[in-house]
């Protein structure tokens, strides 16, 4: 087979705050021919996650930084086009973590095989995948509702929120939403099903969600931070728990803010109200619950019980822009990028 080329992104330079085009470059290389075990794979679908943003700067965090001048990091849904990997032949759909390029050559020990006909390939970046399981293995591992407690989540159109609050009914609790605009939030209340979504951005939220939550709140999935956090403190129940899971709103912050030291009062009621407060990273419980969240959100999908939303974008050079929209909540449902066909 004569040499593939493969159209990537890598990270050009770190920002500092917001992040701009200037810190990503596109780049053609040849790839190598392939080894025994290996793959090479053409991208269908490349997922757009929040955590992106932390894996451009450098310093230490649960995971290593991605180097300038490295391809960005992300999970994929690809094609096999060639292959020396026993049980991947050209053809097969497959889970990896390829990053934002076009094509790619991986251990063939190093991806998934998925079944199209058992749900739509891009489920296996949002609601079957990494976003879900993170709602999954969060609210049961930590946030532990009960039925008739109330769970509050924001973020709740897209994949993480949104599962959170579906799998809280199915347990029975109570589930409010917080999410971004009117049309977000009549999709969380009418389509997903949670009791009340409110609005973040209207200027009485705080008031709103406090009579949303008539019986104060017993878990907060903590996916935003900021503005929100604030709104929520105060209406926590005693021994509510706070599986601290994402802080969007702080990602692109590049000094402390200014202002008096919050941090006695919250610790203090941490102390009166009994709370947990347990941050985590969805990896940690995948040994553990990995194949009951499988067995769980295939049925509930199949059900009609867990809905979901993808917000596809065409084109991999259409990355970036989108990535800085998902900052800012310019995505409804789980961002992808449809960087080929799904039919060769
Ligand atoms: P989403 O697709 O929901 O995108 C992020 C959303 O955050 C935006 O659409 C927007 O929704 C909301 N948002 C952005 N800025 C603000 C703000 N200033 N205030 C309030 N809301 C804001 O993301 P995911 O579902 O993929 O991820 C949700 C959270 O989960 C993130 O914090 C992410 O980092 C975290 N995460 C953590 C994991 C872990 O292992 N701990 C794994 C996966 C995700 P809206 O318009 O509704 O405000």
């Amino acid at each position: 087979m004569s040499a593939v080329t493969s159209t990537r992104i890598v990270l050009a330079s770190r920002p500092h705050g917001e992040p701009s085009e200037d810190n990503f470059r596109t780049e053609t290389v040849e790839l190598p021919d392939l080894a025994d075990g290996q793959v090479l794979l053409r991208t269908v679908y490349l997922s757009l996650d929040p955590y992106m943003r932390n894996r451009m700067n450098a310093g230490e965090s649960y995971a290593d930084p991605v180097e300038v001048g490295d391809v960005m990091v992300g999970g994929t849904v690809s094609q096999v086009v060639d292959s020396r990997a026993p049980g991947l032949p050209a053809g097969t759909y497959v889970l990896g973590y390829t990053g934002w390029q076009s094509h790619a050559v991986a251990d063939g020990t190093a991806v998934r095989v998925l079944d199209p006909d058992r749900a739509p390939l891009a489920t296996a970046l949002g609601v079957l995948g990494m976003p879900g399981f993170t709602a999954y293995a969060g609210l049961l591992k930590i946030g532990q509702p009960k039925a008739g407690e109330t769970v509050v989540v924001a973020a709740a159109s897209g994949p993480v929120g949104s599962a959170v609050g579906q799998i809280a009914k199915i347990h029975g609790a109570r589930a409010v939403g917080i999410a971004g605009g009117p049309d977000k939030c009549a999709y969380v209340r009418d389509q997903l099903g949670f009791d009340a979504a409110i609005d973040h951005r209207a200027p009485d939220f705080a008031d709103r969600l406090k009579a949303a939550v008539p019986d104060g709140i017993d878990v907060y999935f903590e996916n935003v931070g900021g503005p929100v956090t604030a709104a929520v403190l105060p209406l926590l129940n005693l021994h509510a728990r706070i599986p601290v899971c994402g802080m969007v709103s702080q990602y692109n912050v590049a000094s402390d803010p200014e202002g008096p030291d919050r941090l006695p009062g919250f610790m203090s009621l941490v102390l009166v109200k009994s709370l947990t407060v347990r941050g985590f990273i969805q990896s940690e419980f995948v040994r553990e619950v990995y194949g009951d969240f499988e067995r769980d959100a295939s049925q509930w999908l199949a059900e009609g019980r867990l809905k979901h939303r993808e917000d596809v974008v065409d084109g991999l050079e259409n990355a970036p822009s989108a990535f800085f929209g998902m900052l800012h909540g310019k995505n409804f449902g789980k961002l992808v990028v449809r960087v080929g066909s799904e039919q060769d």
